[in-house]
């Protein structure tokens, strides 16, 4: 009789097991299922706001970027979304599928910066400053104070991470943009450090050169024009860039004929460089480019591109559109875009494309290696001192301009020009300039380990593309960017390979 009673219970207790699986089974496709509906929706917004930029770019037709903005607005402050979304972020380890948790992960990283983006007061004093800005605009801006709403606009963002249990907006930012707030600082410690002493050379070897008592704000200015001005491809054969970058993309086995892409080449007003759109993924990417541009950011729009068009990820939030931030991570598609650009600073590209002969080359090469510890402390410079801002509002712009040209220019003299507040970049893409410097590094690590993998010629091999595609493009935001790293490169972000590679020691 034990027996059957053991029988008996086991059956119960499998049979209570089996209800309570399947409520859960049942949670998760509802899950699935809502999520895969809202994810239709916010694609569909993504078309439509990717359009709307394109024409605000090209000036192919009328613009209109408030409606799709609102339309974004509504999805974002839906409340069975987020209800669901913060039910199952916390518990998300107990979802199977890992796909489906990644877009969960996904989702909360995306609620959570809209929060603050979409904060009513935070987009209403967002889109005013970007219409006052706003290159070909008619608003009159005499007695606009830029620097007051854009003070009020960080407050305003200040306020809102620390209602949300955050330190500042800096600290949100990197914790829902996949880089992580104690990577990012602890990045720019390293990166200061490890080029403290190869830039004091620099400027010790131009003060005695120069017999200059204090290092000043326009010679810390040569050194990054100097790196500027040599790391790039010069004297090309082929004049027409667009045409350049066919070939360049035929010579690593994609077929740009093949692609949903379209590049135009244009004139466009005063202090509009270009852009590069992803306005469906993977089906359509546009960029649009002035007059006169290198071709080095042809290919780095381009790359924005393939990393677009190859992306397979069957999810709207795993495709990593950049309309809300936290939905992509931008330092990986930075890198990627890079990657792309780098083509063009090949050796053997250089040699086909370029009248340089390869002595030319290997002395652009040494130059920029030279000035390379100036890029890099340039970029700290950068973009510190817009994260400074957020980090320590009690300081004036002018006062933080003076301390970090300081310490990351080493600029000695203390009559120094600085800049008003009133770039663009701190409105739209607020806290997104250090990604052009893990960009640098993302794309050189990236091609050591295709020249690793291919050998010299890499730059002309077929398989290259397929390399790339399969190892970085393919499953969009899926995989964590460090992971992405490691596939394609066998390691995460290397700063010691990245200063090597400069001969920075
Ligand atoms: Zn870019």
């Amino acid at each position: 009789m034990k027996t059957s009673k053991f029988t008996m219970i086991t059956f119960l207790v499998a049979v209570i097991l089996s209800i309570s699986l399947s409520a859960c089974t049942n949670k998760i496709n509802n899950l699935e299922e809502y999520l895969t509906k809202m994810e239709a929706q916010y694609e569909d917004v993504a078309f439509e706001l990717g359009n709307a930029y394109w024409n605000y770019y090209s000036a192919e037709a009328e613009t209109d970027l408030k409606t799709p903005k609102k339309k974004f607005y509504n999805i974002l402050v839906n409340d069975t979304l987020n209800n669901l979304v913060d039910t199952w972020y916390p518990m998300r380890t107990e979802i199977k599928d890992t796909i489906l948790r990644r877009r969960v992960e996904m989702w909360h990283n995306v609620l959570l910066s809209a929060k603050v983006e979409y904060d009513a007061e935070i987009m209403e004093l967002r889109g005013e400053l970007e219409e006052m800005m706003e290159v070909s605009g008619d608003k009159d801006k005499t007695n606009y104070d830029f620097e007051e709403k854009i003070l009020l606009l960080i407050k305003l963002r200040n306020a809102k991470s620390v209602e949300l249990g955050f330190d500042n907006y800096a600290h949100l930012t990197y914790e829902t943009n996949g880089i992580g707030y104690e990577w990012f600082l602890n990045f720019v410690d390293q990166m200061d450090k490890l080029t403290q002493e190869s830039y004091q050379k620099l400027v010790n070897q131009i003060k005695s050169e120069n017999k200059l008592d204090e290092f000043g704000q326009r010679n810390a200015y040569m050194f990054i024009g100097q790196f500027y001005g040599n790391q790039d491809a010069t004297e090309l054969k082929i004049e027409n860039n667009i045409e350049l970058v066919q070939t360049s993309l035929n010579n690593i086995g994609i077929d740009y004929a093949t692609l949903p892409a379209k590049l135009v080449e244009t004139q466009l007003p005063e202090g509009i460089g270009g852009q590069g759109l992803m306005i469906n993924i993977p089906n359509d990417f546009r960029s649009v480019m002035t007059l006169g541009m290198d071709i080095s950011v042809w290919m780095h729009e381009m790359g924005h591109g393939l990393h677009g068009l190859f992306n397979s990820i069957n999810s709207a939030i795993l495709e990593g559109y950049e309309w809300v931030p936290g939905n992509a991570n931008p330092c990986f598609a930075e890198g990627m875009a890079e990657t792309s650009a780098y083509f063009t600073r090949n050796m053997e590209w250089q040699k086909k494309y370029t009248n340089l002969t390869e002595e030319q080359i290997i002395e652009k090469t040494e130059l920029t290696n030279k000035y390379a510890p100036a890029f890099i402390r340039f970029h700290l410079f950068n973009f510190m001192k817009e994260t400074e801002l957020y980090l320590h509002p009690e300081k004036s712009y002018e006062e933080i301009q003076k301390d970090l040209a300081k310490k990351y220019l080493m600029i000695e003299t203390e009559e120094m020009r600085t800049r008003n507040l009133d770039d663009i970049i701190y409105v739209t893409y607020p806290l997104y300039l250090q990604n052009y410097l893990i960009a640098d590094m993302v794309a050189i690590q990236a091609h050591k380990a295709l020249f690793d993998k291919f050998g010299e010629d890499y730059a002309f091999n077929k398989e290259v593309g397929t390399y790339l595609i399969n190892n970085f493009y393919y499953a969009g935001e899926y995989f964590s960017w460090e992971d992405r790293m490691i596939q394609g490169t066998g390691k995460p972000l290397d700063i010691e390979a990245y200063l090597e590679h400069y001969k920075i020691q």
